[in-house]
Formats: structure tokens, C-alpha cells, sequence
């Protein structure tokens, strides 16, 4: 129905995108993806958490006439995106089960008044009958423009969090084969988009997968050290002048408890979220984290899903992670908002012996392969010396050309030894102690140790004891590790872990091949290490001092604001944000409206406090200070053709053509409520219309007295401002004048 994508100027998509949300250009694949939608094709959209899914279907939202409803799983989600489109000025509402019903009701009525762009609802919900209603009556009225399905792998059996209910999602297309679908997700694999597809019946879809390359993570290993607490301590300790949240992920509720407790009589504000607490509990928890009323939440991995929070800087899992593709979601719960973050990985051999051991417990052994098999990829993983990314992105069948200077292996590239010599010394030494001893046994061996075992064995009879004396006991598990690793020696997983030989040890023994491995600095300082300078710049924003303490400020400020509010602070601006803010420091209003996140709703509703706020911080701080201006030059509403819908123009050419408004619903067969919604529009889109023989100048100017009190965002509010002897229709129609006005360029 609407003009095609290709007559957009060019220029209006971007003027959008900062109208509405402030933001300066598109990411990724969002540019393409939303012409499509306004095309009205279907269209699947795989991206990375964070990439900036939800603009894709929201953007064309308020680009065209009718309502978008989103199908969103989690409630907490729903209610997050609403407030964060509010908060952008732009209407957005949900229905769900926590509604009363008289609000529900009066949801439903502002979004049959044409008032709202768009609809979040639960799948459940989508069916029932009175639903079903409400949507025909809503589709006549305003109309229904897209269907957008998020976190669209709920469909599919095969990803991690299949919901009975997305199943029913194929009556969309089968009701309404003439709405296009798009369906979003962050999902990895082939398997479930092929299922996605096929399960939301997907006409013709075009795919956009966007790289899973989180570019702004910073990946990590650290050795655990024997005093893990205060290695974690310090980790945190680095985050703690970026003022950043943080969330620790630990294997064991117990853990969970004890690490949060520690952390609180360390002066830390963090609290622990498992599913052994309260409901209650949890959700207060998950709340503060939200509101950065606490630093840190240390948690289980019952902790994630449903999880908005963009701004999160750290992500350390204190524990092995359980594989390497819950690795990369979890880990990826950093750094939504495109800034620097950083993830770390504990490794321990403690550890891996811990998970080897409840492998060996299970009783199915087909489980027990695959749990063995990926457990071998996080080892693999964390004991690698090859870029972290390219590990990862490889396992989801990305190819990644390394370095990509945002890994500790590629900061800090390991030295590669040739240490044949000692392999022939520890693999010989495995073979005189008969293949029956662990790794520390064996080291003993080689150092020529006293111990009561080691005599009582006549070890030190062997032809090896002794000969290992010049290298250290981490250098010795360094290189059985590598052996291990590089696949010339065996380790059984029946809990006891005895080094045996196998055909590649006689390989290194026979000197047919050398062995090279990369020996890090960790060895040697296996305990807690001091970062380098290298990979604290990765995790924290580059402020001077003065824009940091700035920055700081400006902090508490948003945090103020979000608090009276009543909503997280990210809602007010992201990190980015204030970055910015803090480093150009625009204390005049057309300066501020240039920060990448400032739309023009924010401009109107912030924009003096934090140009105060910095103008005063200037001033103190003997820094430039620029003149306050009097008045605030609003963003310019972009003027986007695709606005108009074909329908609407026909309605204004029997306009043109002298018929009233009723002759017009009567001459096209529809509601009159309909037409006066497109004369609106055409009104709002700046097209000719006599208003005056609409509505009297006299209704107009009281109409008009009401949306200065109220603002123009709610028709029910204007309507109470007014009384009850307007109609909404005629208020529908000044209102459109009003913002036809007042969305004029400034000169
Ligand atoms: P996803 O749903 O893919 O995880 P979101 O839609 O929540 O990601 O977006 C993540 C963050 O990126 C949000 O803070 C959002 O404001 C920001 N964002 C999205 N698109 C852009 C853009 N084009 N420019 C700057 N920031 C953006
Ligand atoms: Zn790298």
C-alpha cells in the first residue's frame, strides 16, 4: 500500500533515525533491512545481542500509517522497550496478563483512535477470540502495518528457549497473508533460522545475518590463581574508576552466596541471583542491578535471559563456562550499547577436573560424549594462544581473519618455544612410571622430589627422576597441557586423570616431529597479575581526568532524573552518551541536540539540566564557557514521503475534488472516523487543507489552548483538557496542525 522505499530521499531514514532516537547513522545491516520492511516484504533478521534488532522493525513503525504489534516473549522485555520508546517520545504501549482490565481497555481504545504506533503482546494472547476481535476492529480502523516477531527462535525445538505458545505464530500468516512478518533473533545456527522460516511461514523472506563479531568485547583468560577471591577482587577493582556494572557468573548457587557476601564485606554493592532464592528476592535484585542501585550481581546463569541492560561493562565467569556457545551469549550480555567491555574467563585446571569427574557420573552415554566434547572446546578455547574471536566466530562458521587487537592473544601475543627436548624428557618420563600416574606425579618425578610416595615407589631409582630439575612445576603443566592439547599425549576422564602415550607420543619420542608451544608470561607469574596498560585501555572509556570527573557528574545527574522517573537510568541516555557529553561538552542546547542519542524528545525533556550541569562544570574547572541561549532549536522532523499511503492520497484528490469528509467515507465505502485519520495525516504531512471548514477557529483555538497544557502526545489527555463536547475526530485534525507547526525546520 505505501509508496515504495525507492522514492525516500536519501537523506530521510537518517533524519529519522536521529529525530526519533537520536542515534547518527545505522549499524550493521539496518539500513537495508528497514527499506525492505517498508516495502512490505518479510524479512528475517539475525543479529548478534546488541546489534540493534528492535530499530529495525520500530523505525518503520513511525514511518507509516497503522499500527506495528510486536510478539515479545518476556514481560520484563515488553515493559523495557515501552518505557524506552517513551521515553523517545514515541507512543508505544503493551497488553498482557498484568493488566487490569479496565487499563487494558483504555489501551485498547487509544490504539483504535489511531493514537499509538505500536503494540507489544505475548503470544498467548494473539489467539483468543476477543483478541482476534480487537485486531479486526483495529485493522479497519487504523490498520495493522507489519507483524514483528522478536526473539523469533522461541518457534524453534532446536534453539535453547523453544516456547509451545510461538508455535501457533503460523496462523499470522495464515490470517493475515497480506501483513509482512519480521522476525528477529540472535541465534547462531542454520538450523533454527531454517525453522523459523518455515515455522512463521515466511513468504519469500529475505535474510539478513549480520556479523557475530562483538567488536567491543574484549576477551580474556586468566589463569585462576590459588587464591581466586582476591584475583576476582582485583579484576573488579580495575572496573571501579569507569563506575561500571558488572556480572559474575559463577557454576554453584553455594558459590553464588559466598562470592556475593565476600564482595559485600569488601565494600563492593553487589547481591547474588540464583533460582534458589525467592521470587521475590530475585526480581528485587535483578531491579537495583537495573537501576545501578548495586555494581554487581553475582549469579548463577539463571541470570541473563530477559536482561536489557545495556550498559553492562564486565562479564567474568568465575567458573568454566559450560560451552562455548553459552560462553558467547553470556559473555555477550556486556556491551550492548556498543562500548567497551570486558570479558574474562577463570580457568582452571582445578576446575576442569570438577566437570570431568560429573561427566564421568552420567549415566547416558551419549550425553556424556557431548558433554566431554564441548567441554574440550572451552579447554581448547581458554588454553589457546590463537585470537579469542576467531575461536569463537569460528564455531559459528564465521571466518575471521586475526589479529583482531582486542584479545588478550592478540595484545599480548604468547612467544612460541621449541621445547621438543622436555616433551621427550616428560613423555619418557610417563612411560618408566607405567602410564599408571597423574600429571603432579610425573612433574615430581622429573624435579627429582623427595616425597614419602615417590620413595616408597623407588621412583627415584627411575632413569628420568631428577632430569626436570631446571625447569619449574607450571612450566612442566604448561607443557603437558600443550601435549595434551596438541594431541601427543592422552589423559583419562574416569576422574583420575592418568597420563597415558599414544601414537603421536612415539612420534615426538622417535624426534619425527618437534613440538612448539607458546609460553606466556603467565606462567612464570601464574598468580595475580598486574593489567597491562594494553588491556585496561579495552575496558575502560579513554576520559582525561577533568572529563572523567565530568562524567561522573553527569552520572549522578542521569541517575537523578531516571530515579524520579522511576526508570533505569540507560533509558535516559547510554554511556555513549554521556561519554560524549563529557568529552565535547556542549552547554548550549544546539550543541547538546548534536550528541549521538539526543533526539529530539530528549533535547526538550533533558536538555537544560545537562547543559547546566556542564556549563556549571566548566565554569568551575576555568574551562571554555559558552553563552546560554534562550530558546531551544528543535531536531527537525524529517519529511518522509512514504508517510502518505496510496489510500490517503485518494482520499485527498476527492478532497481537491470538493466532496465534504462524509461524502467521501460514503463515495469510498468506509468509516468516517478512517478518512478524517487520513486528513490528519496529510494535514501533519503538510498538505493543503482548509482547516478552518473543518473545525471552527473558535473549537481550534480551545483545542489548540489544551495541547500547549498537555503537550500533543496523548489525544485522551487533550480530550480531558477539553471536555467532553469535542470529539476526538476534531481534535485529531488540530492536532495534526499543531504538529504540522511545530515540526518546521527552524530557520
Ligand atoms: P538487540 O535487540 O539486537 O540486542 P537493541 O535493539 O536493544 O539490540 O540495541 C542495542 C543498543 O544499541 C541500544 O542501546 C540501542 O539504542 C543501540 N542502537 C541501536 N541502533 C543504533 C544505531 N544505529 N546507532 C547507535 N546506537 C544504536
Ligand atoms: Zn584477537
Amino acid at each position: 500500500m505505501s509508496i515504495p522505499a525507492q522514492s525516500l530521499h536519501s537523506a530521510s531514514l537518517e533524519s529519522a533515525l536521529k529525530h526519533f532516537f537520536g542515534h547518527e547513522c545505522f549499524r550493521f545491516e539496518q539500513r537495508p533491512i528497514i527499506e525492505r520492511v517498508l516495502k512490505n516484504k518479510d524479512v528475517l533478521v539475525v543479529m548478534p545481542t546488541g546489534g540493534g534488532k528492535s530499530l529495525c522493525y520500530q523505525l518503520p513503525a513511525l514511518l507509516r500509517a497503522g499500527v506495528t504489534i510486536v510478539v515479545s516473549p518476556l514481560i520484563a522485555l515488553m515493559q523495557d522497550q515501552v518505557t524506552a520508546l517513551k521515553d523517545n517520545g514515541v507512543n508505544a504501549t503493551f497488553l498482557n496478563s498484568t493488566l487490569a482490565i479496565d487499563e487494558a481497555r483504555s489501551r485498547q481504545s487509544a490504539l483504535l483512535a489511531g493514537d499509538i504506533k505500536l503494540l507489544y503482546v505475548a503470544p498467548e494472547r494473539l489467539f483468543t477470540p476477543s483478541f482476534l476481535d480487537f485486531l479486526g476492529q483495529l485493522g479497519q480502523k487504523v490498520g495493522i502495518s507489519t507483524f514483528a516477531i522478536d526473539e523469533a527462535h522461541c518457534v524453534s525445538e532446536w534453539g535453547h528457549d523453544f516456547r509451545p505458545d510461538y508455535r501457533q505464530l503460523f496462523q499470522l500468516k495464515q490470517r493475515y497473508p497480506q501483513i509482512p512478518i519480521i522476525a528477529l533473533t540472535a541465534t547462531a545456527t542454520q538450523r533454527v533460522r531454517t525453522d523459523i522460516v518455515q515455522q512463521l511461514r515466511l513468504a519469500d523472506p529475505e535474510v539478513y545475518v549480520s556479523s557475530f563479531n562483538r567488536q567491543n568485547l574484549y576477551y580474556e583468560v586468566s589463569q585462576k590463581s590459588k587464591q581466586p577471591y582476591a584475583q576476582l577482587l582485583q579484576t573488579i577493582k580495575q572496573h571501579q574508576d569507569t563506575e561500571g556494572s558488572g556480572i559474575i557468573y559463577c557454576l554453584s548457587r553455594k558459590r553464588v552466596n559466598e562470592v556475593a557476601a565476600q564482595l559485600q564485606q569488601d565494600g563492593i554493592v553487589a547481591l547474588p541471583y540464583h533460582a534458589g532464592l525467592s521470587a521475590e528476592e530475585r526480581e528485587a535484585n535483578q531491579t537495583k542491578f537495573i537501576r545501578d542501585d548495586i555494581q554487581i550481581i553475582v549469579a548463577t546463569i539463571a541470570f541473563g535471559m530477559g536482561i536489557n541492560k545495556p550498559d553492562v561493562r564486565f562479564v567474568i565467569h568465575y567458573d568454566l563456562p559450560r560451552n562455548l556457545e553459552s560462553y558467547y551469549q553470556e559473555a555477550g550480555r556486556a556491551g550492548r550499547d556498543g562500548e567497551a567491555a570486558r570479558c574474562t574467563i577463570f580457568f582452571s585446571w582445578g576446575d576442569v577436573h570438577t566437570v570431568k569427574y560429573l561427566i564421568s557420573q552420567k549415566t547416558d552415554p551419549d550425553e556424556q560424549r557431548i558433554a566431554q566434547q564441548q567441554l574440550s572446546q572451552i579447554i581448547n578455547y581458554s588454553e589457546s594462544s590463537v585470537c579469542r574471536r576467531k575461536i569463537q566466530l569460528g564455531y559459528f562458521g564465521e571466518p575471521f581473519e586475526a589479529p583482531c587487537d582486542n584479545c588478550d592473544n592478540c595484545l599480548n601475543p604468547a612467544p612460541i618455544e621449541n621445547w621438543t627436548v622436555e616433551a621427550q624428557k616428560f613423555l619418557s618420563c610417563i612411560y618408566r612410571c607405567g602410564q599408571r600416574f597423574g600429571m603432579n606425579h610425573v612433574i615430581d618425578v622429573l624435579r627429582g622430589s623427595r616425597k614419602k610416595r615417590i620413595l616408597e615407589l623407588s621412583h627415584d631409582q627411575l632413569s628420568t627422576y631428577g632430569i626436570g630439575a631446571d625447569r619449574s612445576a607450571d612450566e612442566w603443566r604448561l607443557l603437558c597441557r600443550a601435549l595434551i592439547h596438541q594431541g601427543y599425549l592422552d589423559e583419562t576422564t574416569d576422574g583420575y586423570s592418568v597420563l597415558k602415550l599414544n601414537a603421536d607420543s612415539n612420534r615426538v619420542l622417535k624426534k619425527q616431529v618437534s613440538v612448539e608451544i607458546p609460553v606466556s608470561q603467565r606462567v612464570t607469574a601464574l598468580d595475580i597479575a598486574e593489567p597491562t596498560a594494553s588491556t585496561r585501555k579495552a575496558a575502560s572509556v579513554e576520559l582525561t581526568p577533568t572529563d572523567s570527573s565530568l562524567m561522573s557528574q553527569l552520572r549522578s545527574l542521569r541517575k537523578k532524573l531516571a530515579d524520579e522517573q522511576s526508570v533505569p537510568p540507560y533509558i535516559v541516555f547510554s554511556d555513549a552518551s554521556l561519554r560524549q557529553m563529557a568529552q565535547n561538552k556542549p552547554q548550549t542546547l544546539a550543541a547538546f541536540s548534536k550528541i549521538s542519542g539526543v533526539g529530539n524528545r530528549k533535547l526538550t525533556q533533558y536538555g537544560e539540566e545537562f547543559t547546566q550541569t556542564i556549563h556549571q562544570f566548566c565554569q568551575a574547572n576555568g574551562l571554555e564557557v559558552e553563552a546560554a541561549e534562550e530558546a531551544i532549536a528543535p531536531i527537525p522532523k524529517p519529511t518522509i514521503e512514504t508517510e502518505i499511503t496510496a489510500t490517503q492520497l485518494t482520499t485527498y484528490e476527492l478532497y481537491q475534488s470538493g466532496l465534504s469528509l462524509p461524502e467521501i467515507a460514503l463515495k469510498r465505502n468506509v468509516r468516517l472516523s478512517t478518512i478524517n485519520g487520513h486528513m490528519a495525516k496529510l494535514i501533519e504531512t503538510g498538505y493543503q487543507v482548509a482547516l478552518d471548514k473543518l473545525v471552527s477557529v473558535e473549537r481550534q483555538s480551545v483545542i489548540n489552548r489544551a495541547i500547549a497544557e498537555v503537550g500533543p502526545h496523548s489525544l485522551r489527555n487533550i480530550r480531558e483538557a477539553v471536555g467532553e463536547t469535542y470529539d476526538y475526530q476534531e481534535i485529531t485534525l488540530v492536532r495534526a496542525a499543531w504538529e504540522a507547526k511545530h515540526s518546521e525546520p527552524p530557520k
